[in-house]
This record gives C-alpha cells, sequence and structure tokens, in this order.
C-alpha cells in the first residue's frame, strides 16, 4: 500500500542505522529507493487496477468530473502529494472546473509536469466487461445520454497515480517539484484551458518539462509508440454563413442562389490545398454540416455552413483559415453578390486547439530512457495525425516548455494480427463503444514509462 510504503520510506531516511539493520534483517529486502519503475509497478498494480476498474464503472461526462477528481485528490494526498481542487475557469458560465494540483516537492531542482484526463464519453458501452458502465447522466443540454470511458482516460487516471506512488517511493533520486495535473474536459476541449486561465502557471511554478500521455487503440500491449515534432493538429472551428436571396425555384434570374454559390465555395476551398499549399505542410477542410432551404421549388435566403480545419504550423493556419474567407467572397463577387450580402465567416477562436508539438530534444532524450527503461524491442515510432488534444496548451502558443505527449500500446497482439488478416473483425477505435484497452499491462508500461521519464528529467 503507498502509504505503509512512503512511510517506510520516509524513516529510512531519517534513520540510516535502522535502515541497515533491517536491511540486514530481512536478507534480500531491497530499500524503495533502489527499486525500478518496473518492481514498483508489479507492487502496485493491483490497488491500481482496482482504481481503474472503478473510475471505468463511474465514468462522468466533460465538466462533471466531480467524483473522479475527488478520488484523485484523495489518491495524490495519500502519496505524498500536496493537492489543490476545484481549479479551472471555463469561458462558458455555470459550469465547475474540477481541475487538480498535486505538488510534490522534492527540494530545489527542475520543475515538471505530469499531465492525465479524467472525462467521459456520451457513448452506450459495448464491451461485454464484467465491469462496464450503465451510467446514464445529463448532458449541458440537460439530455439524459450513456456515459462511458471510451477514451481510456481512465487507464490515464490509474497511470498517473501510480507514477504518483512511484515517484514519492523514489525520492532519493531526484530532485524538484513535480506538479500532478489531473485536467477536466479533454473531449470538450477546453479543460486545459479553464485551468491555465485559472492560474496554472502563476499560482504553482511553470514547468520546464511538461509530459503528457494517451493509450492508443492500435498499438499492441506493453509498446510504447513515439512521434518527434507536429503529433496532433491545430483545430479550428469556423462557421460560415452565405446570404442569397431567396425567391421562387423555377425563375432562378429573378434570384441570388446561396446554395449553387455555396457548391462553388466547398468546391474552391479544396483547391487550397492542392493549388495553394506547399504539399509538405498537410492541411484538411471539411465542411462537416451544411443546411440551407425548406422545400423543392424555394431558394432559401442563407446557407450556413460549419467546417472543421486542421494544420500543424502557425503560419500555415493563418493562410489557410484567410484563404477560406478570401474564397468565399471571391466566389460571391464573381457572381455579382452585391456587397451588403458577402459571406460571413466566423472562426470560433474559443473552440480553438493547439497542434501538439513533441520537442524534438526532448523527444531524442526521453527515447534513449525508454529503450532502456522498456527495452528496445518495446519503443516504436508513430506517424503524426490531424486530430486534435488539449495537452497542447501546456507546453504555451510558441512551445517555450518543451512538452512530449507519449502513446501506451493498449491492445492485444492476436487482436491486431485478426484485424490485418482479409476480413478480420477491425480494432474497436478510441471512442467507439467497443474500446476496451487491456488495463494490466496498459498501466504496467505507462507507468514504468512515465517515472523513468520524470526520473530522468530530475535526476540528482
Ligand atoms: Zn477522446
Ligand atoms: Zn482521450
Amino acid at each position: 500500500m503507498p502509504l505503509a510504503s512512503f512511510s517506510l520510506g520516509c524513516v529510512m531516511k531519517f534513520l540510516p542505522t535502522i535502515t541497515l539493520f533491517v536491511s540486514l534483517a530481512a536478507g534480500p529486502f531491497v530499500r524503495a529507493a533502489d527499486q525500478t519503475p518496473a518492481q514498483i509497478a508489479d507492487q502496485e498494480l493491483p490497488s491500481l487496477l482496482a482504481i481503474y476498474k472503478d473510475v471505468h464503472s463511474h465514468p462522468e461526462l466533460s465538466t462533471q468530473e466531480k467524483r473522479t477528481s475527488e478520488m484523485v485528490a484523495k489518491e495524490l494526498k495519500a502519496a505524498g502529494c500536496e493537492v489543490t481542487d476545484h481549479i479551472g475557469k471555463y469561458d462558458q458560465p455555470g459550469l465547475t472546473g474540477y481541475g487538480i494540483v498535486g505538488v510534490m516537492k522534492n527540494g530545489d531542482g527542475p520543475v515538471v509536469l505530469v499531465r492525465t484526463d479524467m472525462d467521459a464519453l456520451p457513448v452506450e458501452e459495448e464491451t461485454g466487461l464484467p465491469y462496464a458502465s450503465k451510467v446514464m447522466a445529463k448532458n449541458n443540454a440537460g439530455e439524459e445520454v450513456h456515459v462511458m470511458h471510451a477514451c481510456g482516460h481512465d487507464v490515464h487516471i490509474a497511470t498517473f497515480i501510480g507514477v504518483a506512488r512511484a515517484m514519492a517511493k523514489l525520492k532519493d533520486r531526484w530532485h524538484g517539484t513535480i506538479l500532478f495535473v489531473a485536467q477536466p474536459a479533454e473531449e470538450a476541449f477546453g479543460g486545459a484551458r479553464a485551468m491555465l486561465k485559472d492560474g496554472l502557471y502563476t499560482r504553482w511554478p511553470k514547468p520546464n518539462f511538461a509530459l503528457g500521455f494517451h493509450d492508443k487503440a492500435d498499438l499492441e500491449i506493453n509498446h510504447i509508440g513515439i512521434t518527434s515534432g507536429y503529433m496532433q493538429a491545430n483545430v479550428d472551428s469556423v462557421d460560415v454563413t452565405v446570404p442569397g436571396l431567396g425567391g421562387h425555384g423555377a425563375y432562378p434570374h429573378k434570384v441570388k442562389d446561396p446554395i449553387v454559390l455555396s457548391a462553388e465555395i466547398i468546391n474552391m476551398w479544396q483547391t487550397i490545398a492542392s493549388r495553394e499549399n506547399n504539399p509538405l505542410d498537410p492541411i484538411v477542410i471539411t465542411v462537416g454540416s451544411i443546411h440551407g432551404g425548406t422545400k423543392h421549388n424555394i431558394i432559401p435566403n442563407d446557407v450556413k455552413m460549419q467546417l472543421t480545419v486542421r494544420t500543424y504550423k502557425s503560419e500555415v493556419r493563418e493562410r489557410v483559415l484567410a484563404a477560406i474567407e478570401r474564397i468565399a467572397k471571391g466566389c460571391a463577387m464573381a457572381r455579382g453578390w452585391p456587397p451588403d450580402k458577402m459571406p460571413e465567416i466566423k472562426v470560433r477562436t474559443d473552440e480553438f486547439v493547439p497542434a501538439t508539438y513533441n520537442n524534438p530534444e526532448l523527444t531524442k532524450r526521453l527515447t534513449e530512457v525508454w529503450k532502456s527503461s522498456l527495452g528496445k524491442q518495446n519503443v516504436e515510432t508513430v506517424d503524426p495525425v490531424m486530430g486534435g488534444e488539449d495537452f497542447s496548451e501546456y507546453s504555451l502558443p510558441d512551445h517555450s516548455i518543451p512538452a512530449f505527449d507519449l502513446h501506451i500500446g493498449a491492445v492485444a497482439p492476436e487482436k491486431i494480427a485478426a484485424s490485418k488478416k482479409p476480413g478480420g473483425p477491425p480494432l474497436p477505435s478510441l471512442h467507439s463503444s467497443k474500446f476496451a484497452p487491456v488495463p494490466e499491462p496498459t498501466i504496467r508500461t505507462g507507468l514504468i514509462a512515465m517515472t523513468s521519464a520524470v526520473l530522468d528529467l530530475m535526476k540528482k
């Protein structure tokens, strides 16, 4: 148990004579501080597994992480952290910030931030697990929905608590301050920003390094996945209104049809990637929603669209967002639209998620650490994706805080092999109602990887 081990650690620290006596009397007794992260992981696993199952069967939606955050706060306290709860100021009024910061101090030295997310998703679980969620809850719109940890944030929580326990046991081998950050509302994109807005980097010391981790639904257990540089994209949500002059569907010459204009604009937007952009800078422009009109024979007064725009570099982001507006207005002008009926483009800055950038120097350093703590054969290189993750917020917009987000393998190798056979069962992706990480090896690998990384960054 963590408390017992921690108190033993304290006794040993202050009474070296007794330690020697105990060591001799106990024969092969290994001092806590001499243990490897793997040995600590093995000892903690039964208790961490119980935490995982408990969190899995009690999932909470984004911004509603009350029970989960209370449990995390209790566990961090038990591991020796100074804990502050209810951190997070959302832009939207009426929401409670359930963020937790646990500070583990160990003299002067570097400050390292370790982050877990805590929220679950509105998904009805279909894993068939004995500890599957049956939870229903009201979302922020007041609708009753099923809730499931379909992204593995429950695995992250158990791993994160394990890292706190391990670092407490290994205090003789590091110095500095660890900020254990349990973040709400990752799925709703806003939890990290809400914690920063509530003074994460002013009420507590600004970290020298920020570390995150996420389970991966197509990477085998006992393996980790590493991406250097850009790993996930800038995510922009854009609302577009294309005004027209509505009228009868049989008299197109008497109206300005916003539907045909929207069709032209959408096709022109797709040429931003193919004709305006360096092909080595990936971009995605997806029109995920388009609404206009009510009936076959009426040309409507406007069309509304919702876009998701993905980029890596900030200069590319700015150029693409400007091109979206220029093309929409340019198409309208080319079709003789009156100046007061130009398309309106609104970039939803409140929903913006910056790109996750794994600092290449830090990546190189940690890769060597992991090859040694997990074995070379278990460290894989993983391609970047155009998904989004608000872990990026912790490195600040200019990436001035070196950060790294690690993939942890969560799938049995035989399932991966079966999925690769022609007609084989596809692997459930993250957010699928059937996604179930194999908990023991995923937590164990995450604990070893994160503990060995923090130890290296803070070693004496
Ligand atoms: Zn997710
Ligand atoms: Zn996730």
